[in-house]
C-alpha cells in the first residue's frame, strides 16, 4: 500500500497534552480510571492520542455540576445569556482552523468540509443568541377577575449525546438552543469524534459562561454514554445518532420520564423527473452521496430517475462521481476523505457482499482502495429493487442505488417506501408538480432542485417516522428545550 507523504499533517497542541481528561464544573479533570481509549486518524490509521473514559463517578460529577449551575444560569437576564452565546460564536470563529483540523484528523472529513461545518456552527450560536430575548409566553382569554398566561421555563440538565460525522456542528445544534432557553448541559461526544468538543470546552473559559453550565465528558457509548442517560438527575436527552441507540435511549428514559429528542438516520430519496435540469441534478446527486464520504444523515442514497431519462442521467451521474476522488483530508484538492473508523469501513464494505448476494450489481466502485487509510471510492448500485436491504438500510458510506420509475405516483410510492423519513430531494422544472410531490412525501425536509441546503438555524430540521422525534433549528428546537408553565391568577 502506498502512503502519500506529500501532504503536511497539522498537529494541534491538544494532541500533546497527554491523556485527555474531562471538562467538569469549569475545570479540567484528569480521568480517575486508568482506562483510556485511542482516537485514530482514519487517513493514516495512526493513533492521534488517548482519551479518558468517564466512569460513573465522573458522569455523576458532571451531572451534579450542571445541576448546581442550573438555577444561576436560568435566572440570568436574557440579554446576559445572549451575550454569552455571541461570545461562544466568536471563540469558535477565532479558533476555526484549529477546530476544523481536530475534526478532520479525528473523523477524516476534508478540511474544506470541516471548515464549512465550523462556519455553520458559528451561525447557529449567533442565531440562538437572538432567542433568549424573544422567548415569550402568551396571555390567554379568561373570565372577569382572572389572568391566565404561560411562560417558557428551561427543562433543567440536558444530556447531549452526538455522533462523529460532524462534531463541531452537532455540538452547536445541541448547545445553542439548550443554553438559549436556560438549560445546562453535559455533552458526551462520540468516541470517534471527541477532540473538538474537548477543545471547545477549554475555549469556553475565554467566555463569560459560568462554570458548570457546559460540561464535556468522553468515553464509550456503552458505559459513559449509558451512565449519562441512566442518570436520574438528567431531565432531557438530546441525541443524534443511530436508530437502535435512539430507541434504547427512548426506552431508558421512560423510567424517569426524561424528555427526549432524537435525530436519527435516513435513506433519503432523490427523485429526478424527465423535465429536470439533468446536468445539475446529476452533479448534486453525486454530491448527495459522496460529500462527507456519504457519512451524512441526509445522504441521498436512493436515486429515483424517470425511465425516459435513465440512460442519459446515469451517464451524467457517473461523470459527476468522477469529481470525488478519495484523498488526504489535508490535501486542498481532496473532495472526499476516508471512512471514519475501521469497524465502519468493515460495515460499509460488508454491504458490497450484501449487494451481490441480493442479486443487485455494482456499476462503479465497490471495494476498499489499495492504499493506506480507510478509503472507498464512490459506489453506484444498479438493478436494485426497493425492497432489497441495500435500498432499505442506512449504509452511511459513499454508496447509492440507482432505480427508475414510470409515473409520479410510482416515484412517490418508492420514495415513501422506507421506515425512514429524514429528507428527500425533488428535481423538476414544473412548479405545480414540485409542490404536489413535496406534500406527498413523508420526509422532514424536502429540497427542490437542490439537496443538503441548511439554513443558519432559522428553519426546522428533523425526521418523520424512524428518522427521529423532534426538530433541530428554528423555534421548534428552542421550544423543545423548554417546559410550558401555565399561570392562572384569581385577581
Ligand atoms: P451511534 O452509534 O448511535 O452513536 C451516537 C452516540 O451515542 C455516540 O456518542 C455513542 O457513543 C453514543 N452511544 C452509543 N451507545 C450508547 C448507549 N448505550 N447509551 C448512551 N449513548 C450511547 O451512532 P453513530 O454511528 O455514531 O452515528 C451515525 C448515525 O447518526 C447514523 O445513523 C446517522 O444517520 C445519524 N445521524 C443523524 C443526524 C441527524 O441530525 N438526523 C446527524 C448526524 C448523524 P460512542 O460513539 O462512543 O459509541
Ligand atoms: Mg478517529
Amino acid at each position: 500500500m502506498s502512503t502519500d507523504t506529500s501532504v503536511a499533517r497539522p498537529r494541534p497542541a491538544l494532541l500533546d497534552q497527554g491523556i485527555l481528561g474531562f471538562a467538569i464544573d469549569g475545570q479540567w479533570r484528569q480521568p480517575r480510571s486508568a482506562e483510556t481509549f485511542a482516537t485514530v486518524d482514519p487517513a493514516t490509521e495512526q493513533v492521534l492520542t488517548q482519551l479518558g473514559v468517564a466512569g460513573p463517578d465522573e458522569v455523576d460529577a458532571a451531572v451534579q455540576a450542571a445541576r448546581r449551575a442550573f438555577d444561576g444560569w436560568a435566572a440570568l437576564s436574557p440579554e446576559h445569556r445572549a451575550k454569552v452565546l455571541l461570545q461562544i460564536a466568536d471563540v469558535v470563529e477565532t479558533h476555526r482552523e484549529e477546530l476544523a483540523t481536530l475534526d478532520s484528523l479525528d473523523m477524516g472529513a476534508p478540511l474544506l468540509l470541516s471548515r464549512g461545518m465550523v462556519d455553520h456552527a458559528v451561525e447557529i450560536y449567533r442565531h440562538y443568541a437572538g432567542w433568549p430575548t424573544k422567548l415569550t409566553g402568551h396571555t390567554t382569554p379568561a373570565g372577569p377577575g382572572q389572568l391566565h398566561y404561560t411562560r417558557r421555563q428551561p427543562i433543567g440538565v440536558v444530556a447531549a449525546v452526538i455522533a462523529w460525522n460532524g462534531p463541531v456542528l452537532q455540538t452547536s445544534w445541541k448547545l445553542a438552543p439548550a443554553l438559549a432557553a436556560g438549560n445546562t448541559v453535559v455533552l458526551k461526544p462520540s468516541e470517534h469524534g471527541s477532540l473538538s468538543a474537548l477543545r471547545l470546552a477549554q475555549l469556553l473559559a475565554e467566555t463569560d459562561l459560568p462554570a458548570g453550565v457546559v460540561n464535556v465528558i468522553t468515553g464509550l457509548g456503552g458505559n459513559t454514554g449509558q451512565a449519562l442517560i441512566n442518570h436520574p438527575d438528567v431531565d432531557k436527552v438530546s441525541f443524534t445518532g443511530s436508530g437502535p441507540v435512539g430507541k434504547h435511549i427512548l426506552r431508558t428514559s421512560a423510567d424517569t420520564l426524561k424528555r427526549v429528542t432524537l435525530e436519527l438516520g435516513g435513506k433519503s430519496p432523490l427523485i429526478v423527473f424527465p423535465d429536470a435540469d439533468l446536468n445539475l441534478a446529476a452533479t448534486v446527486a453525486a454530491a448527495a452521496f459522496c460529500m462527507g464520504t456519504g457519512q451524512g444523515c441526509v445522504a441521498g442514497t436512493r436515486i429515483l430517475v424517470h425511465r425516459d431519462v435513465r440512460e442519459e442521467f446515469g451517464e451524467l451521474l457517473r461523470r459527476a462521481m468522477d469529481q470525488y476522488v478519495p484523498g488526504d483530508p489535508f490535501d486542498p484538492a481532496t473532495t472526499m476523505g476516508p471512512l471514519a473508523f475501521r469497524a465502519h469501513l468493515d460495515r460499509v464494505t460488508g454491504y458490497f457482499d450484501v449487494t451481490r448476494a441480493e442479486g443487485a450489481t455494482i456499476s462503479a466502485g465497490g471495494h476498499r482502495l489499495e492504499r493506506l487509510g480507510l478509503f472507498v471510492p464512490p459506489t453506484l448500485l444498479d438493478d436494485v429493487r426497493n425492497d432489497m436491504r441495500v435500498a432499505q438500510e442506512e449504509i452511511f458510506g459513499p454508496v447509492a442505488a440507482l432505480m427508475s420509475f414510470t409515473s409520479t405516483a410510482e416515484a412517490v410510492r418508492l420514495a415513501n417506501d422506507t421506515r425512514y423519513g429524514l429528507a428527500a430531494s425533488v428535481w423538476t422544472r414544473d412548479l405545480s408538480a414540485a409542490h404536489r410531490v413535496t406534500a406527498d412525501l413523508r420526509a422532514g425536509t424536502v429540497w427542490v432542485n437542490t439537496w443538503g441546503a441548511m439554513a443558519p438555524g432559522t428553519i426546522p430540521f428533523g425526521g418523520f417516522k424512524e428518522s427521529g422525534i423532534g426538530r433541530e433549528h428554528g423555534p421548534d428546537a428552542l421550544l423543545a428545550y423548554t417546559e410550558t408553565q401555565t399561570v392562572m391568577i384569581n385577581l
